[in-house]
């Protein structure tokens, strides 16, 4: 395929207003990619590799610049890009700009055989980013002269954009996924599985297009090739308590993702963006290399350590993730320790489909055996006070709190699923007495809209703020009808009521105030409802805010 014609295409994709409009026109150039069609799916995602492989242009806007100053001609210097750039914001758009005397020129004399195709462009860039040690910097700058000398306005603008990792013409992964469907008509949940095993959009697209879902389903994880990490929501422990009856607690240690690849003779390590982090972390390595024989794709986080083994923040383990040189000496600086806690295929298996309990015996057993280092302790309860248990152990121990995980769940990459759940603190909602109200304003002038909350004392009604949020405009007519009969004096827009109804409250937190009676303040509270089964008598009392204003560690 021409590059002029990808570039075509990603114009008229850009310029689609809707979205199914967009994942027609991608389906379509799929459709006649021909044997580009990998890099086809590649390039409209702004990308060069597959997501599993950590090459990287490593081309900064500067040299990028420079190649478009050099074949935009001898009076433009890199300041004139830049400063063309201020003006028209977007790189593309200032590649544009320029006349390269690329296809125009040649198609004039009738040549024709020398247009620009997605292949050579592929090639350059692979070319490109190969280059290394001295003299790499002019070796990639004459490739990205070589090759915007031989594009016109319309290739620059992609080509530009594409170096740059900024193609922003509307296409998202989900956008390619749907559009692979589209094109050769398989389900997409197919290529979804097929996209979350093997991290390679390009790949999926050309499987898809030669053996449909069939040829799908025969692609698996692949030791060596990364895939995205399976990741978390906050939720509560009632959510998982009520969601799964029996919850799978786990440490949330607070240091680095790290999947751990090994084949059987070698270990490799990947970062949560898929870097190849193996060479700067070897104890994890040797750990690994020491207790496993046979291949396994492992998940787990690597937490710093001070001498006595106690965890240490977080920064200290990105120091070592990031080390290139003297990596013996940064090992002396800062320990590491992993904590293996998932296992996503063993003895040629996926277990992608397996539940966690399942995965977590294999984890298990990759390692000999037992719980225990490295494999992290996966607790199964369903007691909100065993769970608030764990979870205070693991604070006092110098960990970042729990997760709360779904037992039964899969491994699902890249998704930020309902199955894991950084543990969220629960908040206890207050039963407080309306004491005092304001009138609205304007429209709802009729209306009662802030209502102030009291807390139940020995001796009568400490206040502790008021409730405005949450109430809609029916509610707020309903409320006033409620309260109005209660109204013991009215002084301009404030009303006096004597306590009589009672307001289910939720906050975020509970504060010392002295702007309250009670000297408590709730942060963010939210009308939730009335409990008219309960009556002044029955509210909350002052020392129970009190304590859940200690429990918040307020
Ligand atoms: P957050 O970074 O706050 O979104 O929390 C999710 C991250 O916690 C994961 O990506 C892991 O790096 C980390 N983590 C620590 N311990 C665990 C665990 N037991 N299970 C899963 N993730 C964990």
């Amino acid at each position: 395929m021409d590059f002029a014609a990808f570039a075509t295409a990603a114009a008229d994709i850009e310029a689609e207003p809707s979205d199914s409009g967009v994942r027609s026109r991608v389906a379509d150039l799929l459709g006649r990619s021909g044997e580009d069609l990998p890099t086809v799916v590649r390039f409209l995602l702004g990308r060069v590799f597959p997501a599993h492989d950590s090459r990287t242009l490593d081309v900064g806007p500067k040299l990028c610049y420079e190649a478009i100053a050099r074949a935009a001609g001898r009076n433009v210097s890199a300041d004139d890009v830049e400063r063309r750039l201020a003006e028209l914001g977007e790189v593309g758009e200032v590649a544009a700009s320029y006349d390269f005397g690329g296809q125009q020129g040649l198609g004039a004399f009738g040549s024709g055989g020398d247009s620009l195709t997605v292949a050579d462009v592929d090639d350059r860039l692979h070319e490109l980013a190969a280059a290394e040690g001295a003299g790499s910097q002019d070796r990639k700058l004459d490739t990205l002269f070589g090759l915007f000398n031989r594009t016109s306005p319309e290739e620059a603008r992609y080509l530009a954009r594409l170096v740059l990792s900024e193609m922003r013409i509307g296409v998202g992964e989900g956008t390619v996924r749907d559009a692979v469907g589209e094109a050769f008509d398989v389900p997409v949940a197919e290529v979804e599985r097929a996209l979350q095993v093997s991290n390679d959009y390009g790949l999926v697209a050309a499987r898809a297009r030669e053996g449909g879902a069939d040829a799908l389903a025969e692609l698996t994880l692949d030791v060596g090739r990364p895939v995205q990490a399976m990741l978390a929501q906050t939720g509560t422990v009632g959510d998982a308590v009520s969601g799964w009856g029996e919850v799978a607690v786990e440490t949330k240690f607070d240091g680095a993702r790290v999947q751990i690849h090994y084949d059987g003779e070698s270990v490799s390590l990947y970062s949560r963006n898929m870097e190849d982090v193996t060479d700067p972390l070897p104890e994890i390595v040797a750990t690994v290399e020491e207790a496993v024989d046979a291949p396994v794709i492992l998940d787990g986080e690597v937490v710093a350590v001070d001498e006595d083994g106690d965890p240490l923040p977080f920064q200290q383990v990105l120091r070592r993730f990031r080390r290139k040189h003297d990596v013996a000496k940064a090992r002396e600086d800062v320990r590491l320790r992993l904590h293996a806690f998932d296992c996503l295929h063993a003895g040629g298996e996926d277990l992608l489909e397996a539940p966690l309990v399942e995965r977590h015996d294999r984890l298990a057993a990759a390692f000999g055996g037992e719980d225990g280092e490295p494999v992290a302790a996966l607790r199964l309860c369903s007691d909100p006070d065993r769970i608030e248990e764990i979870e205070s152990r693991a604070l006092a121990a110098g960990h970042e709190g729990i997760m709360l995980k779904n037992p039964e769940s899969a491994y699902t990459p890249g998704k930020r699923g309902q199955n894991w759940l950084k543990r969220k603190p629960d908040v206890e909602t207050l039963d407080l007495v309306v004491t005092g109200a304001e009138w609205g304003e304007g429209r709802r002038a009729k209306l009662l809209g802030t209502f102030e909350l009291s807390a139940r004392t020995r001796d009568g009604y400490a206040t502790v703020g008021n409730v405005a949020t949450g109430i809609t405009d029916e509610e707020l007519e309903t409320l006033t009808e409620r309260l109005e009969p209660h109204a013991r004096a009215e002084e301009g827009t404030e009303v006096d009521i004597e306590p009589a109804v009672v307001f289910e409250v939720g906050y975020e937190e509970i504060q010392s105030s002295p702007a309250t009676d009670s000297g408590y303040a709730l942060r963010f509270p939210r009308f939730l409802g009335v409990r008219v089964d309960k009556g002044p008598d029955d509210s909350d009392t002052l020392a129970r805010v009190e304590r859940l204003a200690g429990d918040d560690g307020s």
